[in-house]
């Protein structure tokens, strides 16, 4: 089964509006014509970014999000505002959410399920801490976070899982291609048993954790590691563009 890579770039509360176009501006020039790219820029920069990439392959993605579609929320976006913006993608669970900002399974299904009635993409992250590592309950914490994050949803094929292992984000330690192998074919399992063989085999699976130009082609060479969400590397046009032509 052939699945179309995934390279996203979450740009965490980095950029200005002028540094997020000069980022965009030398990304454009060097797209992979095999793979989809995205972007997740702060929610300041959306328009002007969604404005500067709107007619080429570049996709872009919002890092968080609010699961009504309008109302008294002061301060929240709403799926449709990032339709509006033009958003394909939405990350939602990310780990500096779950820990920084409360975000649980519960509201992580909420907001999965808002995201999809607008008709856009959730990107959703999963990943143990490494106490949970070291204790052996790296399955049981990413199977209570897919199957609790997804509920009963049945739009499947939109999904895109994330596995982040927490011991990996921003600290320089990458899992090894086979430590993420290991919990990618599992979560793919999961999706099997829960979802059926057919969406199992075309879902896509992100390794996401200190990405950088030097460990993506051995990261990609797994079975089943579809693609990339880059945090750190993702900053620098140099590097972000070696990562999403990796294997060139
Ligand atoms: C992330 O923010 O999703 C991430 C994986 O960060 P980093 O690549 O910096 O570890």
């Amino acid at each position: 089964m052939s699945r179309t890579p995934l390279i996203a770039g979450n740009w965490k509360m980095y950029k200005t509006i002028p540094e997020a176009l000069a980022l965009v501006k030398a990304l454009l020039p060097h797209l992979p014509k095999d793979r989809e790219v995205a972007v997740a820029p702060p929610f300041t920069a959306l328009y002007s970014v969604a404005s500067c990439i709107k007619g080429t392959a570049l996709k872009l993605a919002a890092q968080n999000v609010f699961w009504e579609r309008e109302g008294a929320y002061t301060g929240e976006i709403s799926p449709l505002m990032l339709k509006d913006v033009g958003c394909e993608y939405v990350i939602i669970g990310h780990s500096e959410r779950r820990q920084y900002f409360g975000e649980v399974d519960k509201t992580v299904t909420k907001k999965v399920n808002s995201v999809l009635e607008e008709g856009l993409k959730p990107i959703l992250c999963v990943g143990e801490r490494l106490e949970e590592r070291e204790k052996g309950e790296t399955f049981e914490i990413v199977k209570k976070q897919l199957i609790g994050g997804l509920g009963n949803i049945q739009e499947i094929q939109k999904i895109v899982i994330a596995y982040e292992p927490v011991w990996a984000i921003g600290t320089g330690k990458t899992a090894s291609p086979a430590q993420a192998q290991e919990v990618h074919k599992y979560l793919r399992h999961l999706v099997e048993e829960k979802w059926g063989r057919e969406n199992s085999e075309k879902i896509r699976i992100l390794y996401g954790g200190s990405v950088k130009p030097e460990n993506i082609d051995e990261l990609m060479q797994e079975e089943d590691i579809d693609g990339a969400l880059v945090g750190g590397a993702s900053l620098k046009a140099e590097t972000f563009v070696k990562i999403m032509n990796y294997g060139v």
